[in-house]
């Protein structure tokens, strides 16, 4: 199996005009095991914007803090609609199908923003703790880029709002979401971060955030089901690992008890998925034979 001819397909996500600037070409990869071994190659150490891989991060803060409780506020079914789709939401009267698309994702923020006492500070410190690197920060300009034309984003939080499924102010809300899709990670700190969720036989707890054995499991069984959109099928299919993507080329994906890995590379498909991060993923389940199946 060769990745390389598909190296030039996909664009960037222009439809966030910061993200538009960043290089198509840069490819990073880094796994690590749980027995304590990493492996990086090409642009692994260079910082990108996680974009929606931050609503794992998010699912994880808003699972210490509510535990069962949450699901009365976000659905766990995987939606086969696009991330940013209103479709299901109008339908469904304002219960998002899951935390992984933007609708679920944005009750993530007002969960955090009513939750926790500095929730801008607050997620920073718990992602910091769960990669180890105490100096990652937000890009207000991916941030304040995408704030200026996220027209469909604003839509969802409004239906939410009009459904009462959020408590905090619109803007608010809308705010906190697009600074946490703007956090900036490598390869490197994301496998590092993703490493917790593989050892769900290791204690949980990064900054004040806690979470029991059985709640990482289920997290997981999110990523599995939900992490890839209208492509989680698909990602299931072809690399047969729980992850997560986002649009700025990103994908982070877990092999419970045996590994973390992520992969950047901005050019995406239709779907907002990375074409080479997919495929890179495909090629590492391939050759080794050994997904969770
Ligand atoms: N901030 C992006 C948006 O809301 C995140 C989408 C994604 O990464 N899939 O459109």
């Amino acid at each position: 199996m060769k990745i390389e001819p598909f190296s030039g397909v996909g664009e960037q996500a222009k439809y966030i005009p910061a993200l538009a600037k960043v290089n198509p070409d840069r490819f990073g990869m880094c796994l690590c095991s749980v027995d304590g071994n990493s492996y990086a190659i090409k642009d692994a150490d260079v910082r990108f914007s996680i974009q929606s891989i931050s609503k794992v991060f998010a699912l994880a803060m808003c699972l210490s803090v509510k535990g069962e409780a949450l699901w009365s506020r976000v659905g766990k079914e995987p939606s086969g609609t696009a991330f940013n789709s209103l479709v299901q939401l109008e339908a469904e009267h304002g219960m998002p199908r899951n935390p992984f698309m933007n609708a679920g994702a944005l009750v993530l923020a007002d969960i955090i923003l009513t939750s926790f006492a500095d929730p801008e500070n607050d997620f920073l410190s718990f992602v910091r703790a769960l990669c180890g690197s105490g100096d990652l920060e937000y890009d207000i300009e991916v941030a304040r880029s995408e704030r200026e034309t996220g027209y469909l984003n604003a839509a969802i939080a409004n239906l939410l709002k009009y459904h009462g499924t959020i408590e905090c102010d619109v803007e608010r809300v809308l705010h906190f979401y697009f600074l946490i899709c703007s956090l900036e990670m490598s390869c490197r700190e994301l496998a590092a971060a993703f490493l917790a969720f593989a050892n769900h036989n290791i204690k949980f707890e990064y900054s004040g955030i806690t979470l029991t054995s059985s709640q990482v499991k289920r997290m997981n069984a999110l990523m599995q089901t939900c992490g890839f959109y209208d492509e989680a099928g698909e990602f299931s299919y072809l690399v047969g690992l729980p992850g997560k993507s986002g649009v700025g080329g990103g994908i982070a994906a877990i092999y419970p008890l045996r590994y973390s890995v992520a992969v950047w590379s901005p050019r995406l498909n239709g779907k907002g998925n990375s074409v080479m991060g997919m495929k890179a993923l495909e090629f590492l389940t391939t050759e080794t034979e050994e997904s969770i199946f």
